[in-house]
Formats: C-alpha cells, structure tokens, sequence
C-alpha cells in the first residue's frame, strides 16, 4: 500500500473524556483504529469494561443533579456551544486530519464537515432559544405554563461514516436542552469525537456533562446501552438499532428510544423530466459521494424505461469524476472504503450482483479488483432480476442498482419493497407526479429535484422522522430538540 505523510505525524491523543478530564486505561483490553488509505495503525484505544462505562454515566448523573449546566439559563448554555463552535473552526486542520487518517475522508471534504458541524451548533443555539420561550396560556383567575425540562443522562452512540459530524449531531441536542450526555463513537474512527470533547470542555462545558468512552459496539456500546440512562439516542445499521431496541425492552423499563438507522433510498426519474445529462451528476453525487459511505446514499435508481438508456451512458461517463484516489490530496473527491470488513461487504454486494448476469453500467468487480488496497470503483448495474438483492439492500459503498418503470405506480412499489425509509429523489417536471410521489414514498424526506441529503442545509427550523427499517423518532431542527426535554404544564390558579 502506498504510504503517506500522516504515517509520520505526532501520535493522537486516545484517552478517554471523563468527568472533565483524559484518562488512559490502568490495563485491561485495547483496540486499534488502522489507516484505511495506508494499512498504519492510528491510534490505541481503550476497550471500555461495564465498570467504566458504569462510572462515566454515573459521573453524567451526578453533574445533571449539580444544576451547573442543567439549570444554566439557554443563553448562557447557548454561550458556551457557540464558543464551541468557534473551536472547532480553529481546528478545522487538526480534525479533518483525524477523520481522514481513521476513516479514509478526503482531507477536503473532511475540513468541509467540520466547518459544516460548526454551523449546524450555531444553528442549534438559534431555535433553541426560541424553544424554551413557549408561550403560556392564560384565562381569568389563572395562569398555564408550557415549562421544558432536560430528561436527564442520555446514551449516545455514533456511527464512522462522518466520524465528527456524526458525533456532533448525537451529543448537541441533548446537551444544549441541559441533559449530560456519554457519547461512544465508533470504534472504526473515535479520534475526532474525543478531541470533540475536548473543544467543549475548553469552551466551558463542566465537568461529567460529556463524556466520551471507547470500545467496541457488542463489548462497551452493549454495556453503555444496558445502564440507568434516560434516553438512548443511536445512530447506525438497523441490525444493531434493533438489537439495541430489544434489549432496552428486555429492560424492563420504560426508556425513549431514538434510531437513525440505514436506508436505501431510491432515486425516480420520471417520464417528464427532459435532458438526462442535466441530471445524472447530481444522480451519481448521490450515490457516489463519500465512496457511498453515506445513509442517504441514492442507490436505486428508478428510470423511466424511455430514459433508461440515455441516463445510463450519462452516470458512466459522471462515475469517472469519483474515482477512488490518496484521500491526503487536496484535489480527492473520494477515498477508500472505510474498512477492510465494509470493502469486503460492497465486493461481496458486487459478486453477487454479476452472478445474477446484470449488466455493468460502470465500475464493477473487476475495475475494482484492479484497484488498490481497499478502493472500490463507482460501480453501477442495470438489468437486474427483479429477486436481486441489490434491489432491497443497504451495500454502504459506491455501488448503484439501476431498475426502469413504465407506470409511477410500479415507480412506487420498487422505491418501497425494500422497507426503509430515509430519503427519496424524484425528478419530474409535472408537479402532481411530484406530489403523488411526495406523498406516497416513505422516508425522512423525500427531495423533488435536487440532492438526496437530509436537508440543503443545516440551519432550518424543519425536522423530519425515518420510517420502517430506517428507524423512528424526531430529528433535527425543533423537533429534533425537544426530542431531549420533557414537556411540563404549569397551572397557576391566581384567584386563590
Ligand atoms: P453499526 O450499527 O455497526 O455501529 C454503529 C455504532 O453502534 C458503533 O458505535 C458501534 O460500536 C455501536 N454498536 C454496535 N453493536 C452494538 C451493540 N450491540 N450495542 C450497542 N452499540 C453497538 O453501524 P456502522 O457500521 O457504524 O454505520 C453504518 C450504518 O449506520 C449504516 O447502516 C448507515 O446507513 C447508518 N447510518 C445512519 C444514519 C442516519 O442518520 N440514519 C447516519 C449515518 C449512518
């Protein structure tokens, strides 16, 4: 494999945030991030034991009693995330260089995440402020109060896909509600969330409201899981989602759940639409993006039959823009796979998919083959049979199935035999097809025209909730913060 400059740079720092302090394991088991670009292992981290994860949460508990951050007014609160904020921009170098050593991001889509994170914490200030404002209602002789309240300790576990960004989203909630939160990142890329923490306890954060603990999902997640928290918030595959789900039932007790878990979100180019080269980068961004590493991900392209052909042609000649390269360059637009387990995954995917006889459009196993260390190429398939896996499943790589339609109702039934529901593309010019589709397909959101992602931009006040396989419970914006209040009516009875 071909070495890099960051095989050379200091050594990071993996010890874990807790009750307001790094600190490295005395013994016990370890783990270690590797280098997707250069095989080098990162950073050695610890393998959080129950008794560990038992103290962060206690530690989470005993700094929401203390009232310092919990009852601090959301202005003051709201001073020190922005503070944060300011942080994270002055390290934009430092931890976009974390995410693309242990996940592979191209260096300039990783400084582009970070910028991003920081204005979404803005943003979040912004409608929060607006939130605990709710307006009473009054009547003679009495006085009714909407008062929110934090929950309590939430459990936050991220997945390594946007390693930063992905944490952020998890933790800022809660925590600018007045919750203390313990975050577990992924195993996979966990150096940016702790350097996270450490960015929010230097802009004041105190002690125990964030801490950060390592392990693995089934070891140190399990066990975060299984504690006396007051919301679990996750965000991953809907494989662990919904092991994770069984367990807090098998608690026993009543514990809010939220669960961003995977898609396979389909992509409609309806009959109306026009000039397929007008669309099909857009289309191939989708998918491409961040080597397909990404829960959005527009991995089914449902095409008009008389556009089929055409659009095609046009995502082969797009694919060549998102050819795997050095993530360290400045000019890469997309790295390698995260990981030797998830490359295997998306080969597999591929394997597959060519022994049922569909047609290359692009890329392909053996393109990818030929590639190397673990780059795959942006592969996409038509003429699958309609039993084809690829048709239904998340692959989480760059890799496209293709299926045309003739009528928008058999349009709707490919985009939702899969049973997730996170995002949808449609692209029509006839806006009652547009609102046909908007209506009737599942998901977090569904885009007419344009870029699959969740939202263009992290500012709205608009939330939005996954369905079916891609999990449930309120998400950004307002919806997404008093996902972490409980909601209080207050009556004061004047006229005694
Ligand atoms: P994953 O489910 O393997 O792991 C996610 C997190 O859960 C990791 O921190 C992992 O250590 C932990 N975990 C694993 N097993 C656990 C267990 N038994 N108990 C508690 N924690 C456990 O997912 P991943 O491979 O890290 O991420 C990829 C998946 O995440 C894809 O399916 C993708 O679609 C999804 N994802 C969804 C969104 C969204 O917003 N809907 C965003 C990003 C990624």
């Amino acid at each position: 494999m071909k070495k890099t400059s960051e095989e050379t740079s200091p050594a990071i720092d993996t010890r874990i945030v807790l009750n307001g302090l790094r600190k490295g394991a005395a013994s016990g088991a370890t783990f270690q991030s590797i280098n997707p670009m250069t095989g080098a292992a990162v950073g050695t981290y610890t393998e959080c034991s129950a008794e560990v994860v038992a103290e962060a949460v206690e530690t989470a508990r005993q700094a929401f009693d203390a009232k310092t951050w919990s009852a601090m007014p959301i202005g003051g609160r709201c001073q020190v995330v922005s503070k944060w904020a300011e942080l994270l921009e002055d390290a934009v170098d430092e931890l976009a260089r974390l995410d693309m050593m242990e996940m592979g991001m191209p260096i300039s889509q990783a400084k582009g995440d970070v910028t991003e994170t920081a204005g979404y914490m803005r943003a979040l200030c912004a409608l929060a402020q607006s939130l605990t404002t709710e307006a009473g209602v009054t009547a003679p002789g009495s006085l009714c109060v909407n008062i929110r309240q934090p929950i309590g300790v939430v459990a936050a576990i991220a997945p390594w896909n946007f390693p930063l960004n992905q944490a952020a989203v998890k933790i800022l909630p809660p925590l600018i509600m007045g919750n203390s939160v313990v975050l577990k990142p992924s195993e996979i890329a966990p150096a940016s969330a702790l350097r996270l923490a450490d960015l929010g306890m230097d802009a004041g954060l105190p002690p125990g409201v964030l801490s950060v603990i390592t392990g693995q999902g089934h070891t140190t997640g399990a066990a975060l899981t299984q504690q006396q928290v007051d919301k679990i918030t996750f965000t991953g595959s809907t494989k662990t989602g919904a092991a994770i789900q069984a367990s807090a039932t098998q608690s026993g007790r009543p514990l809010p759940l939220a669960m961003e878990l995977g898609g396979k979100s389909p992509q409609i180019v309806g009959q109306s639409f026009g000039e397929v080269s007008d669309i099909a980068g857009t289309i191939a961004n989708n998918v491409f993006w961040n080597a397909g590493q990404v829960c959005t991900a527009g991995s089914l392209l449902i095409v008009h039959e008389d556009h089929a052909d055409a659009l095609c042609s046009a995502i082969a000649d797009a694919s060549v823009a998102f050819s795997p390269a050095d993530p360290s360059d400045p000019s890469t637009a997309t790295g390698p796979i995260a990981t030797r387990l998830q490359y295997d995954r998306v080969v597999a995917h591929m394997r597959a998919a060519e022994a049922s006889g569909a047609s290359v459009i692009c890329g392909g196993l053996e393109a990818t083959q030929a590639l190397p260390g673990l780059f795959a190429a942006p592969t996409a398939y038509a003429n699958l049979p309609g039993d084809a896996p690829l048709l239904s499943a998340e692959v989480f790589g760059p890799v496209l199935a293709i299926a045309p339609f003739k009528t928008k109702e058999e349009a709707l039934a490919l985009a939702v035999r899969c049973g997730y529901g996170l995002t949808a593309t449609v692209w029509t010019k006839d806006m009652s097809e547009g609102h046909f589709f908007a209506h009737a397909l599942p998901g977090a959101t569904v885009t007419i025209n344009g870029h699959a992602g969740p939202l263009p931009d992290f500012s709205g006040a608009l939330g939005f909730e996954p369905s079916g396989r891609s999990g449930f419970g309120e998400d950004f914006g307002l919806p997404g913060l008093k996902q972490y209040t409980k909601l209080k009516l207050a009556i004061f009875n004047t006229a005694q």
